[in-house]
């Protein structure tokens, strides 16, 4: 499972000052945290919840993705498939897989993703169903910025199932 070691232009980027403990990207805050303790979280929702997780998961992870693209968008004055270029690339950088753009259909407000390598998948272990709740929640928050609606979709496939990667479809709400 060992790949080539590449330079991370983000942790690059990073700003550490050491009397505050504070690890920022510009003005962002940043921690690191192991997918476990979201994986941990997940499961203990899970156990409460077993109906709604999914939606909580996700909808929480919504406002992070919305963030991001728009911060692309109207800072940095990317248009839409610049957008999704950085949205993946910045998530490679954080660690959540290796993102990539499938399909990006701007006239029929859909997306497609593909993410190798998982953290949520690999440190959830095997199961039924897709679990990589928080990634498809940034991606329908990237996709409610780009189509200025509210959005839905599903991972479509999970390395936790046994897929060979995880595969995400996210699409504006018709009528929404
Ligand atoms: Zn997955």
């Amino acid at each position: 499972m060992s790949g080539e070691e590449a330079i991370n232009q983000l942790l690059g980027s990073l700003t550490y000052e050491a009397e505050r403990g504070a690890l920022s990207l510009s003005t962002a805050r940043y921690v690191m945290l192991s997918p476990a303790l979201f994986v941990e979280l997940q499961k203990r929702v899970e156990a409460h919840l077993p109906q709604q997780v999914a939606n909580i998961m996700t909808e929480t992870a919504e406002g992070d993705g919305a963030f991001l693209a728009s911060r692309y968008r109207d800072v940095f004055g990317y248009p839409p498939e610049q957008v999704l270029t950085a949205v993946s690339y910045m998530l490679s950088e954080s660690g959540w897989g290796a993102m990539s753009v499938e399909m990006a259909h701007f006239e029929g407000e859909e997306l497609v993703f593909k993410v190798l390598d998982s953290p949520f998948a690999e440190v959830y272990g095997p199961s039924i169903q897709p679990i990589c709740y928080t990634l498809l929640g940034v991606l329908r928050g990237v996709a409610m910025t780009l189509f200025d609606k509210p959005a839905e979709g599903g991972e479509v496939q999970c390395a936790a199932k046994g897929d060979d990667c995880c595969r995400f479809v996210v699409s504006s709400k018709p009528g929404g």
